[in-house]
Protein backbone atom coordinates (compact mmCIF):
# COMPACT_ATOMS: atom_id res chain seq x y z
CA UNK A 1 0.00 0.00 0.00
CA UNK A 2 1.05 3.66 -0.38
CA UNK A 3 2.86 5.23 2.11
CA UNK A 4 2.68 9.01 2.10
CA UNK A 5 0.97 10.43 -0.46
CA UNK A 6 -0.22 14.03 -1.75
CA UNK A 7 -3.79 14.53 -3.26
CA UNK A 8 -5.10 18.11 -4.50
CA UNK A 9 -8.43 18.63 -3.01
CA UNK A 10 -11.52 19.08 -5.54
CA UNK A 11 -11.49 22.59 -6.41
CA UNK A 12 -15.33 23.38 -4.89
CA UNK A 13 -12.71 22.20 -1.32
CA UNK A 14 -10.65 25.12 -2.17
CA UNK A 15 -13.36 27.62 -2.44
CA UNK A 16 -14.83 26.34 0.05
CA UNK A 17 -11.85 26.85 2.29
CA UNK A 18 -11.41 30.36 1.31
CA UNK A 19 -14.89 31.62 1.95
CA UNK A 20 -15.21 29.85 5.40
CA UNK A 21 -11.82 32.06 6.37
CA UNK A 22 -13.12 35.31 5.38
CA UNK A 23 -17.02 34.93 5.90
CA UNK A 24 -16.36 33.72 8.65
CA UNK A 25 -14.06 34.92 11.26
CA UNK A 26 -16.84 36.91 13.36
CA UNK A 27 -17.85 33.56 14.36
CA UNK A 28 -14.88 31.46 14.67
CA UNK A 29 -15.49 29.09 17.82
CA UNK A 30 -18.32 27.20 15.46
CA UNK A 31 -15.27 24.79 14.68
CA UNK A 32 -15.29 23.51 17.01
CA UNK A 33 -19.22 22.67 17.04
CA UNK A 34 -18.68 21.03 13.77
CA UNK A 35 -16.13 18.91 15.15
CA UNK A 36 -17.25 17.89 17.86
CA UNK A 37 -20.82 17.19 16.22
CA UNK A 38 -18.70 14.56 13.54
CA UNK A 39 -17.50 12.91 16.55
CA UNK A 40 -20.61 12.57 17.86
CA UNK A 41 -22.06 11.60 13.99
CA UNK A 42 -18.84 8.75 14.03
CA UNK A 43 -20.43 7.33 17.27
CA UNK A 44 -24.01 6.77 15.84
CA UNK A 45 -22.78 4.95 13.05
CA UNK A 46 -20.82 2.65 15.09
CA UNK A 47 -23.29 1.79 17.53
CA UNK A 48 -25.42 1.25 14.75
CA UNK A 49 -22.85 -0.82 12.41
CA UNK A 50 -22.47 -2.90 16.12
CA UNK A 51 -25.88 -3.80 16.45
CA UNK A 52 -25.26 -6.38 13.41
CA UNK A 53 -21.65 -6.32 14.75
CA UNK A 54 -20.34 -6.25 17.92
CA UNK A 55 -16.92 -6.84 17.46
CA UNK A 56 -16.50 -3.75 16.77
CA UNK A 57 -16.55 -2.45 20.23
CA UNK A 58 -12.78 -4.00 20.39
CA UNK A 59 -14.26 -4.12 23.76
CA UNK A 60 -14.17 -0.56 24.20
CA UNK A 61 -18.31 0.26 24.58
CA UNK A 62 -18.32 3.29 26.10
CA UNK A 63 -18.22 5.73 23.59
CA UNK A 64 -17.20 9.79 23.97
CA UNK A 65 -15.17 12.48 22.67
CA UNK A 66 -12.16 14.25 23.92
CA UNK A 67 -11.17 17.76 23.84
CA UNK A 68 -7.79 19.01 24.97
CA UNK A 69 -5.59 21.93 24.61
CA UNK A 70 -1.47 22.22 24.93
CA UNK A 71 -1.02 26.13 25.43
CA UNK A 72 2.63 25.95 24.93
CA UNK A 73 2.23 24.10 21.49
CA UNK A 74 -0.47 25.49 20.06
CA UNK A 75 -2.80 23.04 19.39
CA UNK A 76 -6.75 21.74 20.41
CA UNK A 77 -7.07 18.15 19.99
CA UNK A 78 -10.65 16.09 19.80
CA UNK A 79 -10.32 12.96 20.00
CA UNK A 80 -13.21 10.35 19.37
CA UNK A 81 -13.50 6.83 19.21
CA UNK A 82 -16.48 6.40 17.03
CA UNK A 83 -16.20 4.15 13.79
CA UNK A 84 -12.92 5.96 12.26
CA UNK A 85 -12.51 6.07 8.46
CA UNK A 86 -10.34 3.90 6.22
CA UNK A 87 -7.84 5.29 4.03
CA UNK A 88 -10.22 5.38 1.03
CA UNK A 89 -12.76 7.40 3.61
CA UNK A 90 -10.63 10.30 4.44
CA UNK A 91 -9.50 10.89 0.93
CA UNK A 92 -12.86 11.02 0.13
CA UNK A 93 -14.77 12.52 2.75
CA UNK A 94 -11.69 15.01 3.72
CA UNK A 95 -10.54 16.01 0.19
CA UNK A 96 -14.20 16.17 -1.87
CA UNK A 97 -17.63 17.85 -0.93
CA UNK A 98 -19.95 15.02 -1.58
CA UNK A 99 -23.24 16.66 -2.09
CA UNK A 100 -25.51 16.87 -5.38
CA UNK A 101 -25.23 20.44 -6.83
CA UNK A 102 -22.15 21.45 -5.32
CA UNK A 103 -21.01 23.28 -8.31
CA UNK A 104 -23.85 25.29 -8.95
CA UNK A 105 -24.24 26.17 -4.94
CA UNK A 106 -20.75 27.84 -5.59
CA UNK A 107 -21.75 29.73 -8.88
CA UNK A 108 -24.08 31.40 -6.76
CA UNK A 109 -21.44 33.19 -4.42
CA UNK A 110 -21.80 37.08 -4.85
CA UNK A 111 -18.16 37.92 -2.94
CA UNK A 112 -20.24 39.87 -0.35
CA UNK A 113 -19.09 38.30 2.42
CA UNK A 114 -22.05 38.90 4.81
CA UNK A 115 -24.05 37.38 1.87
CA UNK A 116 -22.14 34.83 0.97
CA UNK A 117 -21.58 33.46 5.31
CA UNK A 118 -24.99 33.36 5.09
CA UNK A 119 -25.16 30.99 2.20
CA UNK A 120 -22.48 28.78 3.59
CA UNK A 121 -24.01 28.79 6.09
CA UNK A 122 -27.10 26.90 4.78
CA UNK A 123 -24.37 24.35 2.90
CA UNK A 124 -23.30 23.59 5.81
CA UNK A 125 -19.76 24.32 7.17
CA UNK A 126 -18.38 21.02 8.70
CA UNK A 127 -14.94 19.86 8.99
CA UNK A 128 -13.38 22.50 7.19
CA UNK A 129 -14.09 25.03 9.74
CA UNK A 130 -11.25 23.95 11.19
CA UNK A 131 -9.42 26.01 8.77
CA UNK A 132 -10.71 29.24 10.43
CA UNK A 133 -8.74 29.02 13.63
CA UNK A 134 -6.21 26.24 12.32
CA UNK A 135 -3.21 26.92 10.06
CA UNK A 136 -2.47 23.26 9.44
CA UNK A 137 -4.86 20.53 10.25
CA UNK A 138 -3.76 16.66 11.15
CA UNK A 139 -6.30 13.78 11.41
CA UNK A 140 -5.14 10.16 12.60
CA UNK A 141 -8.08 8.10 12.05
CA UNK A 142 -8.77 4.06 12.46
CA UNK A 143 -11.84 2.37 11.34
CA UNK A 144 -13.69 0.19 13.71
CA UNK A 145 -12.92 -3.82 12.79
CA UNK A 146 -9.76 -2.99 11.42
CA UNK A 147 -6.28 -3.96 12.36
CA UNK A 148 -4.13 -1.24 14.28
CA UNK A 149 -1.63 -0.79 11.37
CA UNK A 150 -4.45 0.51 8.83
CA UNK A 151 -4.59 3.83 10.51
CA UNK A 152 -4.12 6.63 8.63
CA UNK A 153 -3.14 10.19 8.91
CA UNK A 154 -4.45 12.90 6.97
CA UNK A 155 -2.75 16.50 6.88
CA UNK A 156 -3.13 20.00 5.25
CA UNK A 157 -2.38 23.66 5.80
CA UNK A 158 -5.83 24.29 3.97
CA UNK A 159 -4.41 25.47 0.46
CA UNK A 160 -4.39 23.53 -2.33
CA UNK A 161 -3.10 19.98 -0.89
CA UNK A 162 -3.59 17.49 1.74
CA UNK A 163 -0.99 14.57 2.40
CA UNK A 164 -2.10 11.25 3.70
CA UNK A 165 0.08 8.46 4.99
CA UNK A 166 -0.78 5.04 6.33
CA UNK A 167 0.16 4.70 10.25
CA UNK A 168 -0.19 2.63 13.47
CA UNK A 169 -3.04 3.43 15.34
CA UNK A 170 -4.29 1.37 18.14
CA UNK A 171 -7.66 2.85 19.62
CA UNK A 172 -10.27 2.99 17.47
CA UNK A 173 -11.33 6.49 16.37
CA UNK A 174 -10.34 10.23 14.90
CA UNK A 175 -7.90 12.46 16.42
CA UNK A 176 -7.98 15.69 15.00
CA UNK A 177 -5.19 18.31 16.30
CA UNK A 178 -5.65 21.66 15.22
CA UNK A 179 -2.02 24.09 15.12
CA UNK A 180 -3.82 27.34 15.70
CA UNK A 181 -2.74 30.08 13.72
CA UNK A 182 -0.87 32.64 15.95
CA UNK A 183 -3.70 35.63 16.20
CA UNK A 184 -6.12 32.67 17.17
CA UNK A 185 -4.29 30.97 20.17
CA UNK A 186 -6.74 31.66 22.81
CA UNK A 187 -8.50 28.74 22.03
CA UNK A 188 -5.51 26.59 23.31
CA UNK A 189 -7.04 27.21 26.37
CA UNK A 190 -9.22 24.86 28.62
CA UNK A 191 -11.77 27.56 30.00
CA UNK A 192 -12.29 28.88 26.77
CA UNK A 193 -12.71 25.21 25.29
CA UNK A 194 -15.25 24.62 28.22
CA UNK A 195 -17.15 27.71 28.06
CA UNK A 196 -17.51 26.82 23.79
CA UNK A 197 -18.76 23.16 24.60
CA UNK A 198 -21.30 24.34 27.35
CA UNK A 199 -23.07 26.91 24.74
CA UNK A 200 -22.68 24.74 21.47
CA UNK A 201 -22.27 21.11 22.94
CA UNK A 202 -24.35 20.64 25.53
CA UNK A 203 -27.07 18.61 23.65
CA UNK A 204 -24.65 16.05 22.41
CA UNK A 205 -26.04 12.77 23.61
CA UNK A 206 -22.42 10.99 24.09
CA UNK A 207 -20.21 12.74 26.59
CA UNK A 208 -17.59 15.37 25.49
CA UNK A 209 -14.77 15.12 28.15
CA UNK A 210 -12.17 17.30 29.49
CA UNK A 211 -9.25 16.70 31.22
CA UNK A 212 -9.17 17.89 34.87
CA UNK A 213 -6.18 17.66 37.08
CA UNK A 214 -5.51 15.85 40.39
CA UNK A 215 -5.91 17.91 43.78
CA UNK A 216 -2.19 17.16 45.81
CA UNK A 217 -2.61 16.29 49.49
CA UNK A 218 -3.99 18.96 51.53
CA UNK A 219 -5.71 20.05 55.13
CA UNK A 220 -8.98 20.25 55.46
CA UNK A 221 -10.36 23.52 57.81
CA UNK A 222 -10.27 21.08 61.15
CA UNK A 223 -6.79 19.63 60.37
CA UNK A 224 -7.77 16.85 58.86
CA UNK A 225 -5.63 15.05 55.96
CA UNK A 226 -7.50 15.21 52.78
CA UNK A 227 -6.14 12.51 50.69
CA UNK A 228 -4.45 13.89 46.58
CA UNK A 229 -6.60 12.96 44.35
CA UNK A 230 -5.90 11.50 40.44
CA UNK A 231 -6.34 13.59 37.60
CA UNK A 232 -9.62 12.21 35.08
CA UNK A 233 -11.79 12.61 32.00
CA UNK A 234 -14.89 14.28 33.12
CA UNK A 235 -18.05 15.14 31.03
CA UNK A 236 -18.85 18.44 30.37
CA UNK A 237 -22.26 18.11 29.04
CA UNK A 238 -25.41 16.14 30.25
CA UNK A 239 -24.73 13.64 27.51
CA UNK A 240 -28.30 12.48 27.11
CA UNK A 241 -30.18 12.58 24.67
CA UNK A 242 -32.17 15.76 24.14
CA UNK A 243 -35.16 14.47 22.43
CA UNK A 244 -35.90 12.23 25.40
CA UNK A 245 -35.66 14.87 28.19
CA UNK A 246 -38.59 16.12 29.12
CA UNK A 247 -40.09 19.59 26.64
CA UNK A 248 -39.70 21.63 30.22
CA UNK A 249 -35.95 20.84 30.79
CA UNK A 250 -34.82 21.51 27.30
CA UNK A 251 -33.96 25.37 26.95
CA UNK A 252 -34.67 27.75 23.87
CA UNK A 253 -30.56 27.58 23.27
CA UNK A 254 -30.25 23.84 23.38
CA UNK A 255 -33.05 23.54 21.06
CA UNK A 256 -31.74 25.71 18.69
CA UNK A 257 -28.10 23.74 19.19
CA UNK A 258 -29.56 21.05 18.75
CA UNK A 259 -31.06 21.63 15.07
CA UNK A 260 -27.70 22.64 13.65
CA UNK A 261 -26.52 19.50 14.55
CA UNK A 262 -29.63 17.36 13.29
CA UNK A 263 -29.50 19.47 10.01
CA UNK A 264 -25.51 20.45 9.50
CA UNK A 265 -27.76 24.22 8.70
CA UNK A 266 -25.73 27.29 11.10
CA UNK A 267 -28.40 29.58 11.19
CA UNK A 268 -31.05 29.13 13.67
CA UNK A 269 -34.54 27.32 13.01
CA UNK A 270 -37.89 29.58 13.00
CA UNK A 271 -39.75 27.19 15.11
CA UNK A 272 -39.90 23.55 16.18
CA UNK A 273 -41.77 21.26 18.03
CA UNK A 274 -41.14 18.39 20.22
CA UNK A 275 -43.48 15.11 20.97
CA UNK A 276 -44.11 12.14 22.42
CA UNK A 277 -46.93 10.26 20.82
CA UNK A 278 -48.16 6.86 22.33
CA UNK A 279 -51.30 4.84 21.76
CA UNK A 280 -51.34 2.62 18.66
CA UNK A 281 -47.84 3.59 17.75
CA UNK A 282 -45.26 4.87 19.90
CA UNK A 283 -42.65 7.08 19.31
CA UNK A 284 -41.00 10.84 19.15
CA UNK A 285 -40.44 13.29 16.99
CA UNK A 286 -38.74 16.82 17.25
CA UNK A 287 -39.65 18.79 14.09
CA UNK A 288 -38.05 21.90 13.12
CA UNK A 289 -38.99 24.62 10.49
CA UNK A 290 -35.73 26.06 9.29
CA UNK A 291 -35.73 29.87 9.13
CA UNK A 292 -34.20 30.02 5.58
CA UNK A 293 -34.56 27.56 2.45
CA UNK A 294 -31.76 25.82 1.56
CA UNK A 295 -29.77 25.86 -1.46
CA UNK A 296 -31.13 22.44 -2.92
CA UNK A 297 -34.60 22.71 -2.12
CA UNK A 298 -35.52 22.33 -5.87
CA UNK A 299 -32.55 20.14 -6.62
CA UNK A 300 -34.24 16.54 -7.23
CA UNK A 301 -31.62 14.81 -6.24
CA UNK A 302 -31.32 16.70 -2.58
CA UNK A 303 -30.83 14.46 0.14
CA UNK A 304 -33.96 14.72 2.31
CA UNK A 305 -35.94 13.49 5.49
CA UNK A 306 -35.85 13.43 8.73
CA UNK A 307 -33.07 11.15 10.89
CA UNK A 308 -34.57 8.14 12.20
CA UNK A 309 -33.66 6.70 15.37
CA UNK A 310 -35.39 3.41 16.80
CA UNK A 311 -35.41 2.83 20.64
CA UNK A 312 -32.56 5.26 20.93
CA UNK A 313 -30.11 3.90 18.46
CA UNK A 314 -29.24 6.43 15.42
CA UNK A 315 -30.32 4.32 12.11
CA UNK A 316 -30.38 6.48 9.72
CA UNK A 317 -29.96 9.87 8.33
CA UNK A 318 -32.11 11.35 5.48
CA UNK A 319 -35.28 8.89 5.99
CA UNK A 320 -37.40 10.37 3.16
CA UNK A 321 -40.56 8.05 4.29
CA UNK A 322 -41.94 9.89 6.89
CA UNK A 323 -42.43 13.30 4.94
CA UNK A 324 -44.25 13.98 2.02
CA UNK A 325 -42.15 15.61 -0.88
CA UNK A 326 -44.10 19.47 -0.20
CA UNK A 327 -42.61 19.30 3.36
CA UNK A 328 -39.35 18.48 2.06
CA UNK A 329 -38.08 21.96 4.28
CA UNK A 330 -38.78 20.05 7.71
CA UNK A 331 -35.72 19.08 9.79
CA UNK A 332 -35.20 16.63 12.80
CA UNK A 333 -35.89 13.52 14.53
CA UNK A 334 -38.14 10.57 15.16
CA UNK A 335 -37.37 7.66 17.36
CA UNK A 336 -39.98 4.64 16.92
CA UNK A 337 -40.52 1.83 19.78
CA UNK A 338 -42.11 -0.08 16.96
CA UNK A 339 -39.60 -0.14 14.47
CA UNK A 340 -37.00 -3.07 14.55
CA UNK A 341 -33.57 -1.96 15.10
CA UNK A 342 -32.54 -3.87 11.40
CA UNK A 343 -34.88 -1.49 9.88
CA UNK A 344 -33.84 -0.44 6.09
CA UNK A 345 -35.34 2.33 3.70
CA UNK A 346 -36.85 -0.55 1.79
CA UNK A 347 -38.65 -1.97 4.78
CA UNK A 348 -39.24 1.81 5.35
CA UNK A 349 -41.35 2.71 2.31
CA UNK A 350 -43.83 -0.38 2.75
CA UNK A 351 -44.30 -0.54 6.35
CA UNK A 352 -47.76 0.39 8.10
CA UNK A 353 -45.78 1.80 10.90
CA UNK A 354 -44.05 4.22 8.36
CA UNK A 355 -47.58 4.94 7.12
CA UNK A 356 -49.07 5.75 9.99
CA UNK A 357 -46.12 8.05 11.59
CA UNK A 358 -45.36 9.65 8.52
CA UNK A 359 -49.29 10.57 8.82
CA UNK A 360 -49.46 11.52 12.32
CA UNK A 361 -46.10 13.75 11.56
CA UNK A 362 -47.58 15.36 8.93
CA UNK A 363 -50.76 16.62 10.60
CA UNK A 364 -48.17 17.81 13.44
CA UNK A 365 -46.26 19.86 10.96
CA UNK A 366 -49.34 21.31 9.44
CA UNK A 367 -50.90 22.27 12.48
CA UNK A 368 -47.56 23.46 13.65
CA UNK A 369 -48.25 26.14 10.63
CA UNK A 370 -51.49 26.68 11.13
CA UNK A 371 -50.42 28.01 14.99
CA UNK A 372 -48.01 29.99 13.91
CA UNK A 373 -50.42 31.52 11.23
CA UNK A 374 -53.00 32.36 13.70
CA UNK A 375 -50.68 33.70 16.56
CA UNK A 376 -48.05 35.48 14.72
CA UNK A 377 -49.04 37.04 10.90
CA UNK A 378 -45.33 38.41 10.50
CA UNK A 379 -43.36 35.22 11.41
CA UNK A 380 -45.53 33.54 9.00
CA UNK A 381 -44.82 35.56 6.04
CA UNK A 382 -40.74 35.38 6.60
CA UNK A 383 -41.89 31.13 6.22
CA UNK A 384 -44.17 31.63 3.78
CA UNK A 385 -41.40 33.80 1.55
CA UNK A 386 -39.53 30.69 1.68
CA UNK A 387 -41.46 27.69 1.49
CA UNK A 388 -44.57 29.19 0.37
CA UNK A 389 -44.03 27.43 -3.12
CA UNK A 390 -43.01 24.08 -1.71
CA UNK A 391 -46.51 23.95 0.01
CA UNK A 392 -48.53 24.81 -3.22
CA UNK A 393 -47.46 21.42 -4.16
CA UNK A 394 -49.71 20.23 -1.71
CA UNK A 395 -52.81 19.77 -2.88
CA UNK A 396 -51.93 17.86 -5.62
CA UNK A 397 -49.51 14.97 -3.47
CA UNK A 398 -52.12 14.75 -0.45
CA UNK A 399 -55.11 14.36 -0.89
CA UNK A 400 -56.28 13.80 2.77
CA UNK A 401 -55.06 17.10 3.87
CA UNK A 402 -56.32 19.26 1.31
CA UNK A 403 -58.42 21.85 2.56
CA UNK A 404 -55.54 22.26 5.71
CA UNK A 405 -52.55 22.91 3.22
CA UNK A 406 -54.71 25.44 1.09
CA UNK A 407 -55.60 27.38 4.38
CA UNK A 408 -52.29 27.74 4.85
CA UNK A 409 -51.52 29.14 0.98
CA UNK A 410 -51.31 32.97 0.86
CA UNK A 411 -51.62 35.00 -2.01
CA UNK A 412 -51.97 38.47 -4.11
CA UNK A 413 -55.17 39.77 -4.11
CA UNK A 414 -57.09 42.85 -5.61
CA UNK A 415 -58.19 43.46 -2.05
CA UNK A 416 -54.42 44.82 -1.43
CA UNK A 417 -51.94 47.01 -4.02
CA UNK A 418 -49.03 45.13 -3.27
CA UNK A 419 -47.30 41.58 -4.64
CA UNK A 420 -46.58 40.27 -1.70
CA UNK A 421 -48.97 37.44 -1.08
CA UNK A 422 -50.71 37.77 2.13
CA UNK A 423 -54.27 36.83 1.44
CA UNK A 424 -55.84 33.57 2.73
CA UNK A 425 -58.35 31.89 1.41
CA UNK A 426 -60.11 31.92 4.38
CA UNK A 427 -60.28 35.74 4.41
CA UNK A 428 -61.14 36.48 0.71
CA UNK A 429 -64.28 34.06 1.64
CA UNK A 430 -64.74 36.31 4.75
CA UNK A 431 -64.84 39.66 2.51
CA UNK A 432 -66.74 37.85 -0.39
CA UNK A 433 -70.18 40.21 -1.40
CA UNK A 434 -73.93 39.27 -0.50
CA UNK A 435 -74.25 36.55 -3.40
CA UNK A 436 -71.14 35.41 -4.47
CA UNK A 437 -70.30 32.40 -4.25
CA UNK A 438 -67.31 31.70 -6.00
CA UNK A 439 -63.51 32.01 -5.00
CA UNK A 440 -62.40 34.02 -8.05
CA UNK A 441 -59.43 34.25 -9.57
CA UNK A 442 -56.66 34.80 -12.73
CA UNK A 443 -53.51 32.95 -12.85
CA UNK A 444 -51.00 34.78 -15.11
CA UNK A 445 -47.28 35.66 -16.10
CA UNK A 446 -46.27 38.38 -13.37
CA UNK A 447 -48.35 40.27 -10.97
CA UNK A 448 -48.35 42.42 -13.01
CA UNK A 449 -49.97 40.99 -16.10
CA UNK A 450 -52.59 39.86 -13.19
CA UNK A 451 -53.99 42.63 -12.12
CA UNK A 452 -54.05 44.76 -15.31
CA UNK A 453 -56.23 42.00 -16.83
CA UNK A 454 -58.96 43.43 -18.87
CA UNK A 455 -60.45 39.83 -17.47
CA UNK A 456 -60.96 42.07 -13.89
CA UNK A 457 -62.64 45.14 -15.30
CA UNK A 458 -66.17 44.23 -14.20
CA UNK A 459 -65.24 42.52 -11.06
CA UNK A 460 -63.54 45.70 -10.29
CA UNK A 461 -66.42 47.57 -10.56
CA UNK A 462 -68.35 45.65 -8.90
CA UNK A 463 -66.41 45.70 -6.09
CA UNK A 464 -65.56 41.48 -6.57
CA UNK A 465 -62.41 40.64 -5.01
CA UNK A 466 -60.12 38.25 -7.60
CA UNK A 467 -57.22 36.47 -5.95
CA UNK A 468 -54.09 37.18 -8.00
CA UNK A 469 -51.70 34.17 -9.01
CA UNK A 470 -48.62 34.65 -10.72
CA UNK A 471 -46.29 31.67 -9.50
CA UNK A 472 -45.32 29.36 -12.02
CA UNK A 473 -47.14 26.55 -10.03
CA UNK A 474 -50.32 28.63 -9.62
CA UNK A 475 -51.90 26.66 -12.53
CA UNK A 476 -50.77 23.55 -11.48
CA UNK A 477 -52.24 24.26 -8.05
CA UNK A 478 -55.89 25.38 -9.25
CA UNK A 479 -55.94 21.68 -11.40
CA UNK A 480 -55.89 19.89 -8.05
CA UNK A 481 -57.71 22.50 -5.89
CA UNK A 482 -61.25 23.00 -7.24
CA UNK A 483 -63.14 24.23 -4.01
CA UNK A 484 -62.26 25.52 -0.48
CA UNK A 485 -64.85 25.35 2.42
CA UNK A 486 -67.27 24.02 -0.49
CA UNK A 487 -66.88 27.19 -2.48
CA UNK A 488 -65.57 27.05 -6.11
CA UNK A 489 -62.97 28.42 -7.16
CA UNK A 490 -63.68 30.40 -10.73
CA UNK A 491 -61.11 31.43 -13.45
CA UNK A 492 -61.99 34.35 -14.64
CA UNK A 493 -60.78 33.78 -17.89
CA UNK A 494 -62.90 31.30 -17.85
CA UNK A 495 -65.97 31.49 -20.62
CA UNK A 496 -69.10 32.66 -17.89
CA UNK A 497 -68.44 33.82 -14.58
CA UNK A 498 -71.17 33.04 -13.41
CA UNK A 499 -71.90 35.74 -10.96
CA UNK A 500 -75.46 34.20 -10.22
CA UNK A 501 -77.22 36.52 -7.81
CA UNK A 502 -74.39 39.29 -8.85
CA UNK A 503 -75.84 40.02 -11.77
CA UNK A 504 -78.52 42.85 -11.33
CA UNK A 505 -81.69 42.13 -13.58
CA UNK A 506 -81.36 45.32 -15.72
CA UNK A 507 -77.93 45.23 -16.72
CA UNK A 508 -79.06 41.58 -17.40
CA UNK A 509 -81.91 42.59 -20.36
CA UNK A 510 -79.78 45.56 -21.11
CA UNK A 511 -76.77 43.33 -22.17
CA UNK A 512 -79.46 40.67 -23.77
CA UNK A 513 -80.82 43.84 -25.72
CA UNK A 514 -77.07 44.61 -26.74
CA UNK A 515 -76.52 41.32 -27.97
CA UNK A 516 -79.38 40.79 -30.12
CA UNK A 517 -78.48 44.87 -31.86
CA UNK A 518 -75.15 43.50 -32.35
CA UNK A 519 -75.90 40.59 -34.32
CA UNK A 520 -74.52 41.74 -37.96
CA UNK A 521 -71.03 43.55 -35.72
CA UNK A 522 -70.90 39.57 -34.61
CA UNK A 523 -71.36 37.80 -37.65
CA UNK A 524 -68.88 39.99 -39.54
CA UNK A 525 -66.17 39.35 -37.02
CA UNK A 526 -66.87 35.69 -36.89
CA UNK A 527 -66.17 35.64 -40.73
CA UNK A 528 -63.10 37.30 -40.36
CA UNK A 529 -61.65 35.16 -37.52
CA UNK A 530 -62.81 32.29 -39.08
CA UNK A 531 -61.11 29.07 -37.69
CA UNK A 532 -59.09 30.68 -35.30
CA UNK A 533 -62.21 31.23 -32.83
CA UNK A 534 -64.91 28.49 -31.80
CA UNK A 535 -67.29 31.57 -31.10
CA UNK A 536 -67.16 35.57 -30.98
CA UNK A 537 -69.63 36.79 -28.41
CA UNK A 538 -70.74 40.33 -26.76
CA UNK A 539 -69.84 41.18 -23.31
CA UNK A 540 -71.05 43.22 -20.58
CA UNK A 541 -67.89 42.32 -18.80
CA UNK A 542 -65.37 44.76 -19.91
CA UNK A 543 -65.56 48.34 -19.58
CA UNK A 544 -62.20 50.14 -20.92
CA UNK A 545 -60.98 47.18 -23.07
CA UNK A 546 -62.78 47.02 -26.22
CA UNK A 547 -62.30 42.79 -26.83
CA UNK A 548 -60.61 39.85 -24.99
CA UNK A 549 -59.98 36.17 -25.19
CA UNK A 550 -61.73 33.76 -23.22
CA UNK A 551 -61.24 30.26 -22.86
CA UNK A 552 -64.67 28.01 -23.03
CA UNK A 553 -66.01 25.80 -20.36
CA UNK A 554 -63.77 22.41 -19.55
CA UNK A 555 -61.33 23.43 -21.92
CA UNK A 556 -57.44 24.51 -21.19
CA UNK A 557 -56.58 27.82 -19.96
CA UNK A 558 -54.08 30.09 -21.81
CA UNK A 559 -51.85 29.75 -18.58
CA UNK A 560 -51.91 25.89 -19.20
CA UNK A 561 -51.26 25.59 -22.78
CA UNK A 562 -48.61 28.25 -21.79
CA UNK A 563 -46.74 25.49 -19.55
CA UNK A 564 -47.61 22.80 -21.86
CA UNK A 565 -46.05 24.09 -24.96
CA UNK A 566 -42.97 25.25 -22.50
CA UNK A 567 -42.74 21.56 -21.36
CA UNK A 568 -42.92 20.59 -25.53
CA UNK A 569 -45.73 19.20 -25.47
P1 LIG B 1 -21.10 16.28 7.42
O1 LIG B 1 -20.90 16.11 8.89
O2 LIG B 1 -22.19 17.24 7.09
O3 LIG B 1 -21.22 14.99 6.67
P2 LIG B 1 -18.42 17.25 7.52
O4 LIG B 1 -17.64 18.15 6.63
O5 LIG B 1 -18.59 17.71 8.91
O6 LIG B 1 -19.81 17.00 6.82
O7 LIG B 1 -17.73 15.83 7.54
C1 LIG B 1 -17.46 15.16 6.32
C2 LIG B 1 -17.40 13.68 6.49
O8 LIG B 1 -16.15 13.31 7.07
C3 LIG B 1 -18.43 13.07 7.41
O9 LIG B 1 -19.65 12.84 6.73
C4 LIG B 1 -17.75 11.78 7.82
O10 LIG B 1 -17.94 10.79 6.85
C5 LIG B 1 -16.30 12.16 7.86
N1 LIG B 1 -15.88 12.50 9.23
C6 LIG B 1 -15.63 13.72 9.73
N2 LIG B 1 -15.27 13.67 11.03
C7 LIG B 1 -15.29 12.36 11.37
C8 LIG B 1 -15.01 11.63 12.58
N3 LIG B 1 -14.67 12.26 13.70
N4 LIG B 1 -15.12 10.28 12.55
C9 LIG B 1 -15.46 9.64 11.42
N5 LIG B 1 -15.75 10.26 10.26
C10 LIG B 1 -15.65 11.60 10.23
MG1 LIG C 1 -20.32 17.54 10.22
Amino acid sequence: MAQQETHGFQTEVKQLLQLMIHSLYSNKEIFLRELVSNAADAADKLRYNALTNDALYEGDGELRVRVSANKEAGTVTIEDNGIGMTRDGVIEHLGTIAKSGTAEFFSNLSGDAAKDSQLIGQFGVGFYSAFIVAKKVAVETRAAGHAAEEGVKWESEGEGEFSVEDITKKGRGTKITLFLRDEEKEFADDWRLKSIITKYSDHISIPVEMWEEGKPESEGPDGEKIEATEGEWKGMNKATALWTRNKSDISDDEYNEFYKHVSHDYTDPLLWAHNRVEGKHEYTSLLYIPSKAPWDLWNRDAKQGLKLFVQRVFIMDDAESFMPSYLRFVKGLIDSNDLPLNVSREILQDNKVTQSMRSGITKRVLSMLEKLAKNDAEKYQKFYAEFGQVLKEGPAEDFANKERIAGLLRFSSTNEDSSAPTTSLEQYIERMKEGQEKIYYIVADSYEAAAHSPHLELLRKKGIEVILMHDRIDEWLVNHLNEFKEKKLHSVTQGDLELGDLEDKEEKEAAEKLAADSEALVKRVKNVLADKVSDVKVTTRLTDTPACVVTGEGEMSSQMIKLMEAAGQ
